[in-house]
């Protein structure tokens, strides 16, 4: 009793360990005492002529040992039978000498099946019969005492994973051990396909995806072409502000099942990032074939997601590159693709672009001009200029539009249109559009009370800063009342934050600020638009008054305008008015203001008082 004590704690303490190993080292123990007994017993049988007295003397030596066999079986059994594992032991004709009722229970085996002597080929006629399992995977090593370690893993019909490693003994013989590894495996296989691939949409994640590029760069034969699109979603961070994350999440799943479906199984696709995808096209002719499948991604994404009225609609840009022709690596092709894609965005997004080399030195001016950028926020490299709004009826100047202008230190100025875009991309048109109002409040608290200010708000401020507050701060600081500010917005606010947007626009007018709308006629000019909030102010953009003097179907267009604004109760403004034939032919019509080089250009602040002098002086429209 006292060595079944020992062998129970060295069962538990080598159980309490980790695993197969383990447990095989303790049934190895056992094995080998229970061999070295057997061994001495056989030799004492061997001398045949013995005395009485040795006869004597071996009887008690046969009895001890046969106590000890017994007493070591009965160990041998407790350590069998506790162990958590399958175990059984082959001898060198491959006979099964022991096995223990876990080995039964994870092969599906009766007690019957498992009787001594049974050989090892039936054994595993009678585990197929029942199971059928599968080998996974097979491995061998060799160990120093000249046996081998063989390592298997079986997949058996009802899913479970057992693992089998078998030690073979030098003389044949052999111990195995046997174990239900299913969760471990299962819990492994889960940590891994995390690891390479997206948990929200289960696409392969940009990891794996760089994998598989390399992989298919690697097995490119030299005709072979490789093309790599880039895909982003267009502003899918205002549906993620509108709807919510979790209606933005159901969004996404949707794209990536619409991707997948046209990627098939011939093409690689995975999700790079928050809203970024990629689709790997190997082994077709290009670049007619990824053309053919970004028309196809293009139309499919432009279907709207969740159907009815909660619908949304969604672009997409695609940047394009092609091996070998772009690069034959994984990084410089997924950089030229990259390349590519920010063309597409900053020329206007909705669309895809083919990488070419004239891109990369545009994309590093690009970079250069985004550094210097943030520098002059940074160094208040910003200045506004004015430009009047000439009252048609009163005959005077009733206000000026606040128009940003940058002194670059070594490019000399910048035109608003070459960086307000950059500006609106990168985020910093908020610190810019903040700077904007402050400075054009302060200027204008300084002018007559009757002078109003017209102040242009990108999109970007509406769902990336808190524009009520800042208007609010501009205001407070300057002094100025609200009825002399105007803020200019064109379409693309309620285009692509609407509903962020209206509300906003709702306090900002409950608070005496004016709303224009701004461009009119250079995007949808959708009447939808002018209807859903009552602007106070059109503005006609100036592309329509070119033709008005010479062509009657311009003018035409500009007069239906004019009167749709009046109907509407807004004030109408026409921009881009340079010459005195523009304004005496827009004087007969209901317009009530203009804007343009015919009354002034955009000038520095200190000019505004020397501007509306000469505005009172003279008391009609000319350059002033
Ligand atoms: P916009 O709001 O339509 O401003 C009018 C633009 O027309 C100005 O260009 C102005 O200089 C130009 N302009 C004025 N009169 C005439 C004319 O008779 N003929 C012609 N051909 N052009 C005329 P600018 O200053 O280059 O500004 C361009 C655009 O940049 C602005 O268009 C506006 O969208 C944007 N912008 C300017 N300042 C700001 C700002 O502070 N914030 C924001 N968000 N955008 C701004
Ligand atoms: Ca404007
Ligand atoms: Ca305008």
């Amino acid at each position: 009793m006292e060595a079944e004590a020992l062998f129970r704690r060295q069962c538990a303490a080598s159980l309490n360990e980790d695993g197969t190993t383990d447990g095989q080292r303790l049934v190895r123990l056992v094995i080998d005492t229970y061999r070295e007994q057997a061994g001495s017993i056989r030799s004492l049988e061997r001398h045949a002529n013995l005395t009485l007295e040795e006869n004597e003397a071996l009887q008690v030596l046969l009895n001890q040992a046969n106590r000890s066999l017994t007493e070591q079986s009965h160990l041998l059994e407790i350590v069998l039978n506790h162990l958590p594992l399958g175990l059984c032991i082959f001898d060198s004709e491959q006979r099964l000498i022991v096995s223990n009722i876990r080995f039964q229970q994870l092969f599906g085996l009766e007690a019957d099946d498992t009787r001594a002597g049974t050989s090892i080929s039936s054994l595993i006629t009678k585990i197929d019969g029942l199971e059928k399992p599968e080998v996974r995977a097979a491995t061998r090593e060799g160990r120093a005492d000249g046996g081998r370690i063989r390592r298997r893993e079986w997949e058996m019909n009802d899913g479970r994973i057992i693992q089998s490693v078998v030690t073979v003994l030098p003389d044949g013989s052999n111990i195995s051990i046997h174990a239900d590894i299913t969760d471990d495996r299962k819990a492994a296989e889960r940590i891994a396909f995390l690891a390479h691939h997206d948990p929200l949409t289960g696409l392969p994640n940009r990891i794996r995806f760089r994998e598989q590029l390399d992989m298919a760069l690697g097995a490119r034969k030299p005709d072979d072409q490789i093309a790599l699109i880039h895909l982003n979603l267009d502003r899918f961070k205002s549906v993620n502000n509108t709807l919510g994350v979790s209606a933005g999440d159901k969004i996404l799943r949707q794209v990536a099942d619409r991707l997948r479906a046209l990627a098939g199984k011939s093409n690689i696709l995975a999700r790079l990032g928050s809203d970024e995808f990629a689709i790997l096209q190997c082994g077709r002719e290009q670049p007619w074939n990824v053309m053919a499948l970004a028309d196809q991604i293009r139309r499919e994404l432009s279907e709207p997601f969740f159907r009815g009225e909660k619908a949304v609609e969604l672009s997409v840009s695609m940047g394009i590159a092609v091996c070998p022709k772009d690069g034959t690596e994984t990084e410089l092709l997924l950089k030229h693709a990259g390349v590519a894609l920010s063309h597409a965005k900053s020329g206007g997004r909705r669309g895809e672009r083919f990488f070419s080399s004239e891109m990369e030195a545009q994309l590093e001016a690009r970079h250069a001009l985004e550094a210097d950028l943030r520098r002059a926020v940074h160094n208040e490299e910003f200045e506004l200029h004015y430009q009047p709004l000439y009252d048609m009826a009163e005959r005077r100047i009733c206000g000026f539009e606040a128009l940003l202008r940058w002194s670059h230190p070594t490019r000399g100025r910048i035109a608003p249109m070459e960086f307000i875009p950059l500006a609106e991309e990168v985020g910093l048109i908020v610190d810019i559009g903040r700077w904007v109002l402050k400075r054009a409040c302060t200027d204008a608290a300084t002018w007559p009370a009757d002078i109003k200010v017209a102040v242009n708000v990108s999109a970007i401020q509406f769902i990336s800063s808190d524009l009520e507050e800042d208007v609010s701060a501009a205001l407070a600081a300057s002094e100025l009342a609200p009825e002399r500010l105007e803020i200019e917005i064109t379409e693309s606010v309620l285009m692509e934050n609407r509903d962020e947007a209206l509300p906003i626009l709702h306090a900002l007018r409950q608070r005496g600020i004016r709303i224009s709308m701004d461009d009119f006629g250079t995007g949808y000019s959708s009447l939808s638009y002018l209807s859903s909030f009552p602007f106070d102010k059109i503005k006609i953009d100036k592309s329509f008054v070119n033709d008005i003097v010479d062509n009657k179907e311009a003018f035409a267009i500009m007069r239906a305008i004019i009167l749709l604004g009046n109907a509407l109760g807004m004030r109408v403004t026409v921009e881009g008015v340079e010459t005195a034939q523009q304004h005496d032919l827009l004087a007969q019509e209901a317009c009530d203001e203009i804007q343009g080089y015919h009354i002034s250009s955009p000038r520095p602040a200190f000019d505004v008082p020397q501007l509306l002098a000469g505005s009172q002086r003279s008391g009609k429209a000319q350059a002033v």
